[in-house]
């Protein structure tokens, strides 16, 4: 309730304005609170409204002090590197609420909100948030904006001709590159994005470069140690194809000289045939998999079925899109999660 008020206190832009931009994104986006995501989460958008509000100094400005910078973000990864990067001087708005399928996201008139007072906004791109070029020109943030895969995916999606029936939308099916967007499955990758980020900060508050470069030291420092813990985990194994529930681990296992199979494609709403299915299955069969690999936030009835049919356990493999309520609560992280999945990947390819 607290957070509510703060968003209608609203100082950066008067209420009228407000409702202005409500009425003009109303033809894109539904004009209603997401009040779960405002009320419930500490990463609230209304918060970021509050936090640029009282801010003179506008992007790249000198001011001769540090100062508190406001981001938005919407991949879970992004939201860490950014926190990691930014400490204290930066308040970081994620859009995507814990328990809510990343793919699947749809911005409200409360996001939107967030991104036009945003002073930097971080997303990654690559046809990952097929949205995020209608809600940046809604919230005229086109140059606010940086696609923190953009100069990183490097790997083709393959087809995925089920996304445009989704989207509905051609300009968004448009934006699906072609490219793979789940860069920061791989560490090394992961740690481009971090510097990505950075240097983003850096622009905005050169002040604060010392502080940004120090953090993200340490920060690239750790993932460093985490490749080495994949490579030493993964440098012995039985098998080298893991069956994912989407898409999500190509670059993982490009890294790392493995095979991902998958039980949908690229987002987990493309589903496969169940001729594909059923050739899947046969493939699991025959490669002797004992594992099906399944991931939070998505319904895992189709790996269940699966998993009887060719009598595999299952195991959990995150694609760290948006944690969970409970992951939230339990203060996991990037790397402890990323640690989860090096356990669930060696016991599923029977490592030494
Ligand atoms: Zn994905």
């Amino acid at each position: 309730m607290i957070l509510r008020l703060i968003a209608l206190k609203a100082r950066a832009k008067p209420l009228v304005s407000l409702l202005a931009l409500c009425l003009i994104s109303a033809a894109a986006f539904a004009c209603e609170q997401n009040a779960s995501s405002d009320i419930t989460t500490p990463t609230s958008a209304s918060r970021i409204a509050d936090t640029s509000a009282g801010t003179d100094a506008g992007p790249g400005s000198l001011s001769g002090t540090t100062r508190e910078v406001g981001v938005v973000t919407t991949l879970y990864p992004i939201e860490y590197f950014a926190r990691r990067i930014g400490g204290d001087r930066v308040t970081v708005v994620n859009l995507v609420p814990p328990g809510v399928e990343a793919h699947d996201f749809e911005p409200s008139a409360g996001d939107i909100r967030a991104i036009t007072n945003a002073e930097l906004v971080l997303y990654n791109g690559t046809g990952f948030e097929p949205w995020m070029g209608r809600a940046l020109e809604a919230a005229d943030a086109k140059a606010r904006a940086i696609e923190v895969s953009a100069s990183i995916a490097d790997l083709e999606g393959g087809e995925d001709e089920h996304v445009e029936e989704k989207v509905g939308h051609e300009e968004e099916a448009e934006e699906h590159s072609g490219l793979d967007p789940h860069v920061w499955l791989d560490p090394m990758k992961a740690a481009e994005q971090a510097e990505l980020v950075r240097e983003a900060l850096k622009q905005l508050s050169p002040f604060d470069a010392e502080a940004y470069d120090a953090a993200t030291a340490q920060l690239l420092g750790e993932l460093d140690a985490l490749h080495r813990e994949f490579l030493a985990g993964l440098a012995d194994c039985r098998l080298d194809h893991f069956v994912s529930t989407h898409r999500a681990f190509a670059y993982l296992a490009k890294r790392y000289g493995l095979e991902q199979l998958s039980i949908s494609g690229l987002s987990p709403e493309a589903e496969q045939t169940p001729t594909e299915l059923a050739r899947l299955t046969d493939q699991l069969k025959d490669l002797g998999v004992k594992h099906l690999l399944v991931e939070p936030n998505i319904s895992a009835k189709q790996a269940e079925t699966m998993a009887r049919e060719i009598g595999a356990a299952i195991l959990p493999l995150h694609p760290l899109e948006s944690l969970t309520p409970d992951e939230v609560q339990r203060g996991e992280s990037y790397f402890t999660i990323m640690r989860a999945n090096l356990a669930s990947l060696r016991t599923a390819l029977d490592c030494k």
